[in-house]
């Protein structure tokens, strides 16, 4: 944690700011270390300062980084800014896609005129982008915790579950092996349900000679995973299994596009062609894949709208689809680590069509 708040120090001057007020959570955590949920940093050449109210001054003199001042702030964070900041004029960046329109008129009223408040997009959000080590470790427990819940699920059968109540042993598979949480609401959808990408898991029960999209993710440590696995509950028709025969190539081809220096449009657009020649290409309005960290979506995105570059040390998704309305749906996705020469897929879910009754 110790060098991040120096790299982002870096960027200050391209992004035209003396100091960055950091209000988003999950960057001041990424930042500081601090996980509790009401606090704030700061953040300059000359400043590296920590804000939060009496009920986190433990949890912060436990949790936040060394470097940081950490201060307690009266009543609202926000009117203990000022003093944290150094004299003379100052152009404070905000992070302008966090701060709420009223926050941000609190904070013209309280800071005097000689600070300038900047708006200021990603900052560190485009470091969060690259993982180090330490990270690359968590986010694979995270995998391999939600890949044994799944393993669990799959165990106990599927075929006469309800969907919701599949979705919840999957939940609490997770929660037994040690996830603090799913890092978002678990997808299982049968059957025609399953053309739609983010199914809501129904009372419906699941029957045989289906197809079952199961879209899951542990958070452990802060960090998520994500993984999407269709699987078949019995004898599929001919052409379900061309489907899914058709998505597995796509997921392939895209896993081998993933290399360091790649545009995020570029890996996006292979796959996409190989769904569009295999006649679906109307079926498949996603984008290939995102980036995964602390949250289960952030920078970069596999899309025709990206305009990221891929880097050793993103953690991306790759996740292609084909969503056949009233008939159903195929989703495959591994969590892979961008390297120099290609990626390396954490997800160790087998992706062959599995048959589960
Ligand atoms: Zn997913
Ligand atoms: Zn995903």
């Amino acid at each position: 944690v110790s060098e991040r708040a120096e790299r982002l120090v870096g960027l200050l001057d391209g992004a035209g700011i003396d100091v960055m007020l950091l209000t988003n959570l999950v960057n001041v955590r990424y930042l500081t270390g601090y996980s509790g949920t009401n606090g704030l940093a700061l953040v300059g050449p000359e400043t590296r300062a920590f804000l939060t109210d009496f009920r986190y001054v433990e949890q912060a003199a436990e949790e936040v980084e060394a470097s940081f001042e950490r201060r307690r702030a009266a009543q609202d964070l926000l009117s203990g800014i000022e003093e944290l900041l150094p004299q003379g004029e100052l152009r404070l960046g905000f992070e302008d896609a966090h701060v709420p329109v009223r926050t941000y008129a609190r904070l013209r009223e309280l800071l005097p005129e000689r600070i300038e408040l900047v708006p200021v997009t990603g900052l560190v959000e485009k470091l969060r982008a690259v993982k180090d080590p330490a990270e690359v470790q968590r986010i694979r427990a995270a995998s391999e915790l939600a890949d044994a819940a799944f393993e669990r699920l799959l165990a106990a059968g599927l075929v006469g579950r309800s969907e919701r109540e599949a979705a919840l042993a999957l939940e609490v598979a997770m929660r037994e092996l040690g996830a603090q949480r799913p890092s978002f609401e678990s997808i299982v959808a049968a059957g025609p349900h399953g053309a739609l990408p983010h199914a809501q898991p129904r009372e419906t029960l699941i029957e045989p000679g289906q197809l079952v999209v199961i879209d899951w993710g542990a958070q452990l440590d802060g960090y998520c995973s994500d993984c999407t696995r269709t699987v078949a509950t019995g004898e599929l028709a001919e052409d379900a299994r061309e489907v899914y025969a058709l998505v597995a190539a796509a997921q392939l081809a895209g896993v081998e596009g993933v290399r360091a220096g790649r545009g995020g449009r570029e890996v996006d657009s292979v796959p996409r062609q190989l769904i569009a020649d295999g006649g679906h290409g109307e079926h498949f309005g996603h984008g290939l894949g995102h980036g995964v960290g602390l949250e289960v979506h952030e920078a970069p995105r596999l899309a025709q709208r990206s305009e990221d570059t891929l880097e050793a040390g993103n953690m991306v998704t790759v996740e292609p689809g084909i969503y056949l309305p009233g008939v159903l749906g195929v989703r495959i996705e591994d969590l892979v680590l961008v390297t120099e020469g290609g990626c390396e897929i954490l997800t160790t879910v087998p992706k062959a069509l599995r048959v589960v009754t």
